[in-house]
């Protein structure tokens, strides 16, 4: 083994008990019961959930509902569009993650009804439970932006990081081709709450990066539209973007919302408040709105107030519990808090939920409470990133005070993403993280 391949493979796991975030193991002492719980979806959120519930409850009825049978490591989509993964990197089986003591439901939850405390699958079975966690993550909603599918994904100059490895794959193909012929690069981000909202600006960075790398960014022109008067949601890391943003060169616009697309024009068109404005493009990533799942946004659990339309369920930002219905829970991308999509802020959501919906279950009162750790290692070039973790509060919250700088671009924030956030997501899953 290189000097190189060596320090990369001791740092990396140095790193990878805390690529997201401080190590969380799970507790040790079991409580007895017979409560029925089930758990509607099996991503990050809800097999890490799973396996810590197994740990720790002695004879509860565990079912788990979700008809993928895939499990897809998303964090990956990004290192797959760029060419630096094959597809396969973030694909493996939902049945690899769950233990054996829960039943899997290969089915979708169709309709959940909290009064009666039941869920009902596609196929009509009705599932009673005594505590419910909603984990279903979120729903990328293509069909919102007029001619778009996920059918164009890879031609036309059109690509999508989002929607699957295979898309991820298809993008970086379009990406490739771009950064070799040059022209117009065009990125977005959707106007509604999304999963790692650090994914378009990472993209971005990726892209002027190949561009400079294969001597082509004179002939390439990259403009980033961006849905609100800012670049991302933490003023003090917004203000660094926006200054690496200039120095790289990018035409920034503002209050700009990605609302159709022409493949044979090669054109979008974005809403903005003098109007709509076209922007051509010769390749372009394009990033849905998303909301909850059809069956949490139909269901009587979504916030009516807040995030009006996209569903996302009402519970206490600190506990993760329902705010109507006092024996449901929510935890990753679904539920309803004010920051915190991100698998790193699912590891932080899940013992919080266990801590939780364990004390109730043993009439006491939880003691763990999240407080909004959010942490995205956003890449600014192949190489380089900044790990950025922040709270509810917009504070910085580094997990290596002194060591990592935040917002210094940096080869081992680099590392976290490339090979120790892996590692961790999987200890993740299985209630080891
Ligand atoms: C391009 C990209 C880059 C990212 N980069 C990062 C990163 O660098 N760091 C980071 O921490 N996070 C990153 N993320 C975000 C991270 O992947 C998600 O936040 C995380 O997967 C959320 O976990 P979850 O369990 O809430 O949802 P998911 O992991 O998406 O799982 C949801 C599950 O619910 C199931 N489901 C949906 N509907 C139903 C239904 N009706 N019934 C039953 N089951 C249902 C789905 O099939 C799925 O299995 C990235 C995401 C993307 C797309």
């Amino acid at each position: 083994m290189s000097f190189e391949l060596d320090r990369r493979a001791f740092l990396a796991a140095a790193l990878g008990a805390t690529a997201l975030g401080a190590a969380r193991p799970a507790h040790a002492q079991r409580v007895a019961t017979s409560a029925k719980i089930v758990i509607i979806g099996a991503g990050a959120a809800g097999s890490s959930l799973a396996n810590r519930l197994a740990a720790r409850l002695d004879g509860a009825e565990i079912t788990i509902i979700d008809a993928r049978k895939r499990h897809l490591y998303q964090p990956g989509f990004t290192l797959i569009a760029s060419g630096l993964k094959p597809a396969g990197y973030s694909v493996s089986s939902t049945s690899d993650w769950l233990p054996r003591a829960v039943n899997w439901i290969e089915e979708g939850a169709a309709e959940i009804d909290p009064e009666a405390k039941t869920v009902t699958t596609d196929s009509g079975t009705q599932v009673s439970y005594d505590y419910l966690v909603v984990a279903a993550g979120l729903k990328l909603n293509y069909d919102q932006i007029e001619g778009m599918d996920v059918g164009l994904i890879g031609k036309d100059g059109i690509g999508s990081v989002y929607a699957s490895p295979e898309a991820a794959e298809a993008t970086w193909r379009e990406m490739d081709r771009f950064t070799d012929e040059g022209g117009v690069g065009l990125f977005s981000r959707p106007a509604t709450e999304m999963k790692c909202a650090g994914a378009p600006l990472k993209y971005t960075f990726l892209t002027d990066d190949y561009a400079r790398r294969k001597g082509n960014r004179g002939k390439t022109e990259i403009i980033y539209a961006a849905h609100s008067k800012s670049l991302f949601g933490v003023p003090i890391v917004n203000e660094k973007v926006r200054m690496l943003y200039g120095e790289r060169g990018f035409d920034t616009r503002y209050e700009h919302v990605m609302k159709a697309i022409d493949p044979g024009r090669k054109v979008a068109t974005f809403a903005t408040p003098e109007g709509d404005r076209e922007i051509p493009f010769d390749f372009t990533n394009v990033i849905p709105p998303m909301s909850a799942p059809d069956v949490i946004r139909n269901s009587p659990l979504p916030w009516a107030d807040k995030w009006v339309g996209q569903g996302y369920v009402e519970v206490d930002q600190y506990t993760l519990r329902h705010n109507r219905y006092p024996d449901v829970f929510a935890a990753g991308d679904v539920a309803g808090v004010p920051k915190g999509k991100t698998a790193a802020s699912a590891k932080w959501q899940v013992p919080v939920v266990e801590d939780q919906l364990v004390a109730q279950i043993a009439g006491q009162e939880g003691t763990e409470t999240y407080n909004g750790y959010t942490s995205c290692p956003l890449i600014t070039r192949v190489g380089r990133a900044m790990l950025i973790e922040f709270d509810y509060k917009n504070n910085l919250v580094p997990s290596f005070p002194g060591v990592i700088a935040p917002l210094e671009e940096l080869w081992v924030s680099w590392l976290m993403k490339e090979i120790a956030l892996k590692a961790t997501y999987n200890a993740m899953l299985r209630g080891r993280a």
